[in-house]
């Protein structure tokens, strides 16, 4: 099996030109001659800024660039036609497709409702600053430049937990409506962050739940993505997610691959949620409702054949549609379920209202669920930016301490960068560009985690003059083709590491070694395997023109250049690289 690696395909500050997805499809081809495997697209629907959303700021979520709303047909990325043939584009190439999922929060309703509200401090969301009162919120979504195709569900106020704005005085704060409360299951940041922006969806409410459901069941049916990146996981209760992703792998019988965002460097909070999410362990704080649900009624409400029971949440999945292998892996459930397909919806629907009754939670002790579930490695991308900007004092035998990859390593997308971390960005957080090329190395070829390259490391950052990052692609074609077999590490001193890849039988030439530092130029002394005994093995990289020969167990005195990475691989792959890149 070959090596899987996601791009990431957007940047904040991309033109609002509308031809990303032209962009995409027109690059389908090369992304896979590269050796990339997975497009991450960003959100498609209309955004409350229009023509000029990112994606974030969700308006309609039924909206993937056909209606006249906000101010044009288009989203910032194009049509849903062009959508569409970027994704089939993607998917003629091998390419799998992963849809960003941004379910959160809402902005730019189409009216106001006058809510009670009470005010919550911004730093602490549990403490209430005021009694009721009334505010103006735009909590009213009609869509009327849609009217009514696909859903003619109206959103209002009881949709939504709160908001930041009264619009009658134009006050600014943290306003949760009247007979609502901040989802318990959250993350503890300002003691509860439930609330982020915009209007807050309320996951509480079965109507809100349900709307949720049947839209994705619409999303997968048109778009037919075969991932999912969640966004804001830790703003949404736990338990919805987990349901809600049970009922869409259900619904469509695939058990597709889910990335979530979990902005912490915290360690330890993202392997809590992988254990609520993922393993079906219980959250810090047990649904009320559902403990007190008699004990017949509970089990009905959990029930479910269709779980795979599996604490793994690996990144094996099924192939685009194109390709063969489609849905191996499906239980026979499942199966029944695809195939009837007259009664989908009425299933889906009924589970809807069993879990929605229950308040879209469904936790309680030794109840064990298996929806999978991968996150970010975002205490990774910390220790890289500590580590590029040490001036050579960083510890690098320390780098994966405490990272998602090393505990569990099945359910970690490694990244450097992303729309959040670049430049400007509210998570600015961006990795100096000469310690880039090591990350990449770092994430691309080991044998650990699922790498996600940012797209502007890719093709530069056109709004801050940065370029792509040197030696990238040859990077992620070194994963594609030599990156395989077992690993030997040589995390051995503060300043010069490594790691070697013995090669497999599967890939012609694979196999290589990899020397990096944050300091100065230096040696080290590292094995490939016994069989390449005897052989010249050269800096794919270039920095180095002279190869080493391997001695008979396969090592050598391997070099690397100041504040650099070498890798090393045999003649064969080194001609291949060099003449492509
Ligand atoms: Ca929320």
């Amino acid at each position: 099996m070959d090596n899987k690696t996601i791009i990431q395909y957007f940047e904040w500050y991309l033109p609002s030109d509308g031809l990303l997805w032209k962009k995409a499809e027109a690059q389908a081809k090369d992304l896979a001659e590269v050796g990339i495997t997975d497009v991450w697209l960003p959100p498609a629907y209309k955004g409350a800024s229009g023509s000029k959303s990112v994606g974030y700021d969700v308006y309609d979520l039924y909206d993937l660039g056909e209606f006249d709303q906000k101010g044009s047909v288009r989203t910032k990325y194009g049509t849903k036609e062009e959508y569409l043939a970027a994704i089939a584009a993607l998917h003629q190439n091998g390419i799998r497709v992963m849809a960003d999922t941004v379910l959160n929060q809402m902005m730019g309703a189409d009216e106001t409702e006058e809510v009670e509200a009470i005010d919550t401090a911004s730093n602490n969301r549990e403490q209430e600053t005021s009694g009721l009162h009334t505010i103006q919120a735009w909590t009213r979504f009609t869509f009327p430049g849609r009217k009514g195709k696909y859903s003619d569900r109206i959103w209002t106020a009881a949709n939504f937990s709160g908001t930041d704005l009264d619009q009658a005085t134009g006050n600014q704060g943290v306003y949760l409506f009247k007979g609502k409360h901040w989802s318990d299951e959250t993350d503890s940041e300002n003691v509860n962050y439930d609330y982020l922006m915009g209007v807050d969806l309320d996951f509480d409410n079965p109507d809100t739940c349900q709307a949720l459901l049947d839209w994705g069941k619409w999303y997968f049916e048109t778009v037919q993505p075969d991932a999912l990146r969640l966004d804001a996981v830790k703003h949404i209760k736990f338990e919805s997610y987990r349901e809600w992703l049970k009922l869409m792998r259900r619904s469509t019988g695939k058990e597709f691959f889910a990335v979530g965002e979990y902005w912490s460097g915290d360690l330890n909070r993202l392997l809590h949620y992988i254990n609520v999410i993922a393993d079906g362990e219980p959250s810090k704080t047990p649904d009320k409702k559902a403990e007190q649900l008699p004990e017949e009624e509970y089990n009905a409400i959990h029930e479910d054949p269709s779980d795979s029971g599996s604490p793994e949440c690996s990144t094996k999945q099924e192939e685009p549609a194109g390709n063969s292998a489609l849905n191996t892996g499906i239980t026979p459930v499942l199966h029944s379920v695809q195939d009837a397909a007259g009664q989908v919806n009425d299933a889906v629907s009924r589970e809807a209202k069993k879990i929605a009754s229950a308040g879209c939670a469904g936790n309680r002790p030794n109840h064990t669920q298996g929806t999978q579930i991968a996150l970010f490695d975002v205490p990774l991308h910390f220790a890289f930016l500590n580590a590029a900007t040490s001036n050579g004092q960083f510890d690098m035998r320390t780098l994966f301490d405490n990272t998602l990859v090393r505990a569990r390593e099945e359910c970690a997308v490694t990244f450097v960068d992303n729309h959040d971390t670049q430049p400007g960005q509210s998570l600015e957080s961006y990795i100096p560009e000469w310690f880039k090329p090591i990350a990449y190395s770092m994430i691309l070829l080991r044998d650990t985690g699922t790498p996600c390259v940012f797209y502007g490391d890719y093709y530069g950052l056109e709004h801050d003059n940065e370029s792509p990052i040197l030696d990238l692609k040859k990077l992620i074609s070194i994963r594609r083709h030599y990156a395989y077999g077992s690993q030997k590490d040589y995390f051995d001193d503060p300043s010069i590491v490594g790691f070697t890849r013995s090669g497999d039988d599967e890939h012609k030439s694979s196999g290589l070694a990899v020397l990096a530092t944050d300091a100065g130029e230096g040696m080290k002394y590292m094995q490939i395997s016994p069989k390449y005994a005897g052989q010249q093995f050269y800096d794919a990289l270039g920095r180095h023109h002279d190869p080493v020969t391997l001695d008979e167990q396969g090592g050598a005195e391997f070099h690397v250049h100041d504040g650099y990475v070498s890798v090393w691989v045999n003649k064969e792959a080194y001609s291949y690289i060099r003449t492509r890149f």
